[in-house]
């Protein structure tokens, strides 16, 4: 018998409530009763996006939702500007060359936010830009930039601000309409707590003025499709029914939670799980900007990270995750996002620090939880 935790950033444990509409038999999109659900399942994202814009909703991973701000937005031969700090940034950065997009980047330190003067100084360098890509939470490092006061920066341009909020969106806040975000992306695997296969993506009114110059190539992920067809409760193409259900159910519930609260108790894990990492002698990587979503933790000399994180996956069944790229075996990432409460951190921590002892690293057994715990005690 083995019972399994999901602490990775993406995807994220799913509600029983949730699972349980998955199961029931499929019904059918055109009809009175998908165009029901679908009505409620927008206003929801609405409310989670803190936007009275149009939502549309994706069928993809949240990487299809960033091709589409992307190729909706611009045309070949026009320059976005893009900060990278991480794999997520680059992400930007290739999807603008797939398509002739030319980009500026600003490189950040992996671990460090963006400076919003930075992206003031490129923007009145360059008064070409079309549009300012940007990460809400880099999930590769565990930082979190300030969109509130980029959106201030930016709004004053001739350029859109277009944020990948895929980890993020419905764990920290993140207002669309107040803090000037033109196009907002998110997923469904994170803090929405779903199973992956949607995406979403709002688009303010500076936005569709883009939308109706862009050349790039689109069908499927065009927003004047999608558009066309939210206006009669429809979309283009055969939704994933069942996920739009199971979005549907989940909105819900954070409809009675209360984005407020929601917010709250991702604030709490995340310092508990930082307190339990110092209380255990462990360095945060990113500690100036730590994200309230995913923590990552430098990996203490003479312990391998990548076995680590597997004895604790294979042997205990709790999944945290590993560096990626240059932070392969350096860095841990332990995620508090979407459907996890106190005693599933505790329960997470406990078994690192089970590993840890058993992996021969020295510390007094027990001090992680015990610094989770005061914060929970509070
Ligand atoms: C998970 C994630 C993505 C990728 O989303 P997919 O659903 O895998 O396409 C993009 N950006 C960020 C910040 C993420 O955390």
């Amino acid at each position: 018998m083995r019972k399994n935790y999901l602490l990775t950033p993406g995807p994220t444990p799913i509600p029983p409530q949730v699972a349980e509409v998955m199961s029931r038999p499929i019904i059918h999109h055109r009809t009175p009763q998908f165009q029901a659900i679908l009505k409620e399942a927008v206003v929801g994202l609405k409310y989670v996006f803190q936007t009275s814009e149009d939502v549309f909703i994706l069928t993809s991973s949240g990487t299809g939702a960033m091709e589409a701000a992307v190729i909706n937005l611009l045309s070949p031969g026009d320059t976005t500007l893009v900060v990278q700090g991480g794999k997520f940034g680059e992400r930007w950065t290739e999807l603008c060359k797939a398509y002739g997009i030319n980009t500026e980047v600003i490189d950040v330190e992996w671990g460090k936010a963006v400076s919003p003067q930075e992206i003031e100084k490129r923007l009145k360098a360059n008064p070409k830009i079309k549009a300012v890509l940007i990460t809400l939470c880099e999930t590769s490092t565990g930082v979190t930039v300030d969109v509130e006061a980029i959106g201030k920066i930016v709004k004053v341009t001739d350029a859109v601000l277009v944020v990948d909020a895929i980890s993020g969106l419905g764990a920290i806040d993140l207002k669309t309409d107040a803090w000037n975000v033109d196009v907002c992306v998110s997923g469904s695997q994170k803090g929405l707590m779903l199973p992956p296969g949607l995406a979403f993506i709002s688009v303010s009114k500076k936005a569709w003025d883009k939308v109706a110059e862009s050349k790039c190539p689109k069908y499927y992920f065009s927003f004047k499709a999608a558009k066309k067809a939210a206006d009669s409760t429809d979309t283009p193409f055969t939704p994933a029914i069942t996920l739009v259900i199971a979005l549907n159910e989940a909105l819900k519930m954070m409809r009675q939670d209360g984005l407020e609260n929601i917010f709250l108790r991702h604030k709490k894990m995340a310092d508990a799980t930082r307190a339990a990492m110092k209380g255990l002698g462990l360095e945060l990587f990113a500690p100036t900007a730590a994200s309230d979503v995913v923590t990552s933790v430098k990996v203490p000399q003479g312990i391998d990270g990548e076995k680590l994180v597997k004895t604790m996956r294979d042997t205990y069944g709790v999944t945290i995750a590993g560096g990626q790229a240059e932070l392969k075996g350096k860095v841990f990432r332990f995620a508090h996002m979407g459907f996890i409460e106190e005693f599933d951190i505790i329960a997470g921590i406990s078994c690192l620090e089970k590993v840890l002892a058993q992996m021969g690293y020295k510390f007094s057994l027990g001090a992680g939880v015990k610094a989770a715990e005061e914060v929970f005690n509070v």
